[in-house]
């Protein structure tokens, strides 16, 4: 039998001791003397300002090199990120990109979900699974200033952010004790179990609209409380997208700030998976989802051969579509004239039309 690596004890004691006093001390004290308002609206105004920091920052802008964002806005990221606690943001991005790269992979990916739940969620900081840090893959990033800035000091970083902040907090609003329990403690917890549902949850629950190559998913109830990130499985496909949840109803706020940080300058060179190759992959899916139900339940050929069929129909109105959209586009710099645009419109129709054939498809297929 191989013997466990050694325990981090500072992590296990961080993580063991915060969440023991958020869900005791911190309810005690609502209980014996309550909370003020301004600790709670501090303490989510927090909690907000680190998520965001860790998805627009660590994730989407320093991992992943999905936009560019002006140094002030760096700066924000950065500090905001060290108050999550979850490391500097060159370790972070060091792990993320071997994440994705080995993703699933028990040995190289550093929390692999196939290792089960408490592994990829919490497991792999309390041991040293992963041995002395290798920067190898982050070299792009060991050039920016404010990264090694924050790298250089993360420790003291950690301590003003999440104590000194805290206590000046609580000293200004006269609430000492519930500011450091709720906008110190609770504020903590609240962020850490947000992100590491990513790394578990999101690779357990949810469907796999666009890819099933790994184990992400995508789960719309998990972007709710985690800035956007729940849609993994559009994320593991393409990571190089700024966005997560890709439709206007999707819940991805840190999707939202980086658009707006875009709107002032602040944010540039916004990387954007072409509709067309998305709603392929997503085709491709449905294809093979299909297949499978179809072969699972033995139904006769008859079912596959109309798939094939159908498949071929909605790519073909899919590839009119999105060439003459991209026609379109390069078109309405000169003024998009009437014939093209009702010709735009038609083929639209076409393609929805042809859709929803393919969805009764499925569905007569799913419940026959
Ligand atoms: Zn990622
Ligand atoms: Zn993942």
């Amino acid at each position: 039998m191989t013997s466990k690596p050694p325990l981090i004890l500072i992590n296990t004691l961080i993580f063991s001791f915060t969440a023991l006093a958020a869900l005791t001390l911190a309810p005690l004290h609502g209980i014996l003397v309550g909370y003020q308002g301004e600790t709670l609206v501090l303490a989510l105004l927090l909690w907000a300002w680190n998520g965001l920091s860790i998805t627009a920052g660590y994730h989407r802008l320093w991992s992943h090199k999905a936009y560019s964002a002006h140094p002030a806005v760096q700066w924000f990221l950065a500090i905001g990120g060290a108050m999550a606690l979850q490391n500097s943001i060159l370790h972070w991005a060091s792990d993320h990109r071997r994440h994705h790269k080995f993703v699933d992979d028990d040995h190289k990916d550093p929390y692999s979900a196939s290792r089960g739940f408490w592994y990829s969620h919490i497991g792999w900081m309390l041991r040293n699974y992963q041995g002395e840090p290798d920067y190898t893959n982050v070299r792009d990033l060991q050039k920016n200033p404010i990264v090694m800035f924050q790298h250089r000091h993360y420790g003291w970083l950690v301590l003003v952010t999440n104590v000194i902040l805290p206590l000046a907090c609580g000293a200004l609003i006269g609430d000492l004790w519930g500011t450091l329990l709720m906008a110190g403690v609770v504020r903590l917890v609240a962020m850490h179990h947000g992100t590491f549902f990513i790394n578990s949850l999101a690779h357990i629950w949810g469907t796999q609209p666009y890819s099933d190559k790994q184990s992400s998913r995508d789960n719309a109830v998990l972007a709710l409380f985690t800035f956007g990130e729940g849609y993994h499985n559009f994320h593991h496909t393409f990571e190089h997208d700024w966005r997560n949840g890709i439709r206007w109803f999707h819940f991805d706020p840190t999707k939202w700030l980086i658009a707006l940080l875009a709107r002032f300058r602040l944010a540039s060179g916004l990387r954007e998976v072409p509709a067309e190759r998305i709603e392929t992959a997503k085709l491709q899916m449905q294809l093979k989802q299909s297949r499978a139900v179809a072969q699972d339940r033995e139904l006769s050929e008859e079912w596959l051969h109309l798939l094939e069929q159908q498949y071929q129909s909605v790519t073909e109105r899919m590839r009119d579509y999105y060439q003459a959209k991209q026609a379109g586009l390069e078109q309405t710099r000169r003024q998009l004239d009437a014939s093209a645009r009702a010709r735009l419109k038609e083929l639209k129709h076409c393609l929805r039309e042809q859709q929803q054939q393919w969805l009764k498809l499925r569905q007569q297929l799913a419940s026959a």
